[in-house]
């Protein structure tokens, strides 16, 4: 498993909304995909990448 947001291979939460590592970085997900709605879809956006390094 990693996590197509933050690249993480550990899940930061037991049961993680997949293929997330947790919620969090699922709502980043959601926050660029709705950020693409309005820009250019596509187009990569950085919201805080990593936090943590395993
Ligand atoms: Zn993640």
């Amino acid at each position: 498993m990693r996590c197509p947001i933050c690249g993480a291979r550990e899940p930061r939460e037991p049961e993680p909304p997949r293929p997330f590592c947790g919620a969090r970085c699922k709502e980043i997900d959601l926050h660029r995909w709705l950020i693409g709605a309005y820009a250019v879809p596509g187009e990569p956006v950085e919201l805080e990448p990593r936090e943590q390094d395993p």
